[in-house]
């Protein structure tokens, strides 16, 4: 008895330790995981992304396709895709993982384009899985979009039949606040509802800027797909601010420290919030 009683206290200490210490570990940093995206090539960054989603428990596909060769000679693309809610229509959450290569050998930047929403949409799976979804939600990571956009054609060339609202993030972590681009296509006034709703909820800066340059949107709205784009960059008025992002995109310059790390987070709960509240929006 007086062994059992000893023991049972043993336990309720180590229940206690074990509570205490799960509170302890730190979720990984943002910031952490854009690091490990520092690699030589596209194929060691797929590796890397891999990796980084199964540490985190979120369950993935992947889709493997046939390119011409890239400056690296990849001839062989690979999609990933996270899928979340009921077996309806789908909406596209998307981001490209892949750098520019060079001819040399090696990836030319890559943190604000795009390994930071490449971040925010791991961190937004995550989350996902523990939302009750009306739609089917696919958070889906491209390939091979700096040489003419093959992940995203792959994809939609695949899915478009389930397709009905797509938002695209390309380039992040440079600010809080978020530029965004609608496509063409009908239907997108529910994304730009779900947007709109999202920043206000949130007190997030938000605003309509028509001129993005061409990135994985243009093949969901070549194929008639709503679509929104969305950036987070410095505010407007830091116009020097936006000019030397401007400039550093494409170039070695586009490197780790020239992420802000706080603006991750908010980042992903104003993706979150609009890809929740279009959910509820759309049919
Ligand atoms: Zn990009």
């Amino acid at each position: 008895m007086a062994i059992r009683q000893h023991l049972c206290s043993c336990c309720i200490i180590l229940l206690w330790v074990c509570a205490v210490h799960a509170d302890q570990i730190p979720e990984p940093e943002p910031l952490y995981d854009l690091a490990r995206l520092r690699q030589d090539s596209n194929s060691a960054r797929l590796e890397v992304l891999k990796e980084i989603l199964r540490e985190r428990g979120i369950p993935f596909e992947l889709q493997s396709f046939q390119s011409a060769p890239s400056p690296h000679g990849r001839t062989q693309g690979t999609n990933i895709i996270m899928s979340f809610g009921p077996d309806t229509k789908e909406i596209t959450v998307c981001a490209h993982y892949d750098a520019v290569e060079s001819t040399e050998g090696e990836l030319i930047g890559g943190m604000v384009d795009n390994g930071a929403a490449v971040i925010i949409l791991v961190d937004l799976a995550k989350a996902l899985k523990s939302h009750t979804l009306r739609h089917r939600v696919r958070v889906v990571l491209f390939d091979m979009e700096e040489i003419g956009l093959l992940g995203s054609r792959a994809y939609v060339a695949t899915h478009k039949p389930e397709i009905i609202a797509a938002i695209n993030v390309d380039v992040a972590g440079m600010g809080s606040t978020m530029a965004y681009a609608p496509g063409k296509a009908e239907r997108v006034a529910h994304i730009q509802k779900a947007i709109g709703l999202a920043c206000t909820e949130l007190e997030f800066s938000c605003l309509e800027f028509p001129n993005f340059p061409p990135g994985d949107d243009r093949t969901f709205q070549e194929m008639n797909l709503p679509v929104v784009s969305m950036a987070f960059i410095p505010p407007l008025e830091s116009i020097l601010k936006i000019q030397s992002l401007m400039k550093l995109l494409h170039t070695q310059d586009d490197n780790l420290d020239k992420i802000d790390a706080t603006t991750l987070n908010p980042a992903t709960q104003v993706v979150l919030k609009t890809v929740l509240n279009l959910d509820e929006i759309i049919e």
